[in-house]
């Protein structure tokens, strides 16, 4: 089946074209059509969905959109819905012009801020052994929406749980995109960037959310059209 992706992040596409292979995936942008929606919503899941709105009233035909992003716990799920945007501790919507800071100052900047309120939070304390990690706990999440008309669409939020690493200069990997140089992935000793492409779409937020909907599209009873 076609599916429009309501996104412009070429990989994005590259990933949800693996999660959803059998499918034809095809963002806007690949057939010239303008797709930029305001995205205002306070949640993954609103975003999510003015998105895949948004694209289904352009294009009429089946849609998944995904929203994304990093929440830290010690900045009280920092950056979030404004993973893109995140210009540092003053700036978590972003810059006053709406420029977006090329993706290692992103990570360098919410690592700054991280070990900042990690810092805080431990002063006066005697022995940090074995929690300076732990308060650096994040999680990815993922709203998706298969959307196949206003009144009907299919819903998944999934999550990858992590540890930031305490600087920049411990980044590792090549793979993935965004923050992923920078977030340990719990239990694998990686980063998300030193994962391949298969590991991280079978651990991922993204992959999870897209399994559970793909799962759906695939063992509807009556074929989704
Ligand atoms: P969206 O395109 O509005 O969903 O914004 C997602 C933003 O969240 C991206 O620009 C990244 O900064 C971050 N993000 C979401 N998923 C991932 C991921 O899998 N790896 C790294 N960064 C991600």
């Amino acid at each position: 089946m076609k599916i429009y992706l309501a996104s412009g992040n070429a990989h994005k596409k590259q990933e949800m074209a693996a999660i959803f292979a059998g499918h034809t995936i095809v963002i806007p942008a690949d057939e010239g059509i303008e797709f930029d929606p305001a995205e205002t919503g306070s949640t993954f899941m609103e975003n999510s969905l003015i998105k895949a709105k948004a694209l289904w009233n352009l294009v009429k035909q089946p849609v998944l959109a995904d929203d994304s992003g990093i929440c830290v716990d010690i900045l009280n799920g920092v950056p979030g819905v404004y993973s893109a945007r995140y210009a540092g501790k003053d700036r978590h919507t972003g810059t006053p012009d709406g420029r977006k800071l090329p993706q290692e100052e992103q990570n360098r900047l919410l690592l700054e801020e991280t070990a900042e309120a990690v810092a805080a939070r431990l002063a006066g304390t005697a022995s940090h052994k074995g929690i300076e990690s732990e308060l650096r706990a994040c999680r990815y999440v993922c709203a998706m929406i298969l959307f196949l008309g206003p009144d009907r669409f299919y819903a998944a939020q999934e999550t990858m749980e992590g540890t930031l690493i305490p600087s920049l200069s411990e980044s590792r990997g090549t793979g993935g995109f965004g923050y992923d140089p920078i977030v340990i992935l719990n239990g694998y000793g990686k980063t998300v960037a030193e994962l391949s492409a298969e590991e991280k779409n079978r651990v991922s937020h993204r992959g999870k959310a897209g399994a559970a909907l793909r799962k759906l599209l695939d063992d509807y009873p009556r074929g989704i059209r």
